[in-house]
């Protein structure tokens, strides 16, 4: 499995291309930004992309979507409850001092614990609901590699706000609990914003969520 992620746009969100080098089919997570730089990327690894997906509905994750759909006519896949953020582009605009993007064209609805397979790539969708009512994380697997991706939900010693629309941070904390922190201590994770971390290191670390304490009492 080959992943490509970078940061973009004004906020940095991480931006990941991910391909199964054996088809060359890819996926882009989250395009916040930077259509140019995405674009290029691809042209030089020679990808054909197959779907665009988003952990959640924020501009800074959505931003260059519809530009990247002009050159690849791909469905762009998000959590429905996350359909009323895209519809406010030009309010998220206004919040963080971003030109607003032309809205992208929606696929079909993520649905939790779906299996999506784009070539050998197998995503599995997590609802991780709290800094959105639908962001969502993705599991990739491709043979016996696999990695994580959080979106704006669980960061490397942190977790993300949920003082925006729609967030709410029990539920944020549940999603972490019960939904990332069930997954292998090993596996590598790829947050929205900043450096990479392991489901492993946040049980042991992250100051915001503890693990659920295990055994009696
Ligand atoms: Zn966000
Ligand atoms: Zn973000």
């Amino acid at each position: 499995m080959l992943v490509d992620a970078f940061p973009v746009g004004p906020l940095g969100c991480n931006c990941a291309i991910v391909a199964d080098p054996s088809t060359n089919k890819s996926i882009v997570i989250d395009p916040g930004g930077d259509a140019r730089k995405i674009l290029d990327r691809i042209a030089r690894h020679s990808f054909q992309v197959e779907a665009i997906l988003h952990t959640h509905g924020h501009i800074d994750h959505v931003g260059a979507t519809a530009d990247l759909q002009k050159h690849f006519p791909v469905d762009s896949l998000l959590h429905p409850d996350d359909r009323f953020i895209l519809d406010m582009l030009v309010v998220q605009s206004t919040f963080v001092g971003m030109r607003a993007p032309e809205r992208p064209k929606l696929g079909a609805d993520l649905v939790d614990h779906a299996v999506l397979r784009f070539g050998g790539l197998e995503v599995t969708v997590i609802h991780t609901p709290g800094h959105s009512p639908g962001s969502v994380s993705f599991r990739v697997q491709h043979g016996t590699e696999r990695i994580l991706f959080s979106g704006d939900t669980l960061f490397q010693g942190g977790i993300g706000r949920s003082d925006l629309w729609g967030g709410d941070s029990a539920a944020l904390s549940r999603s972490i609990r019960d939904r990332l922190y069930a997954l292998e201590d090993d596996l590598q994770v790829i947050p929205g914003h900043g450096g990479r971390t392991t489901i492993g290191e946040e049980k042991r670390s992250n100051p915001f969520v503890r693990p659920r304490a295990s055994g009696a009492i």
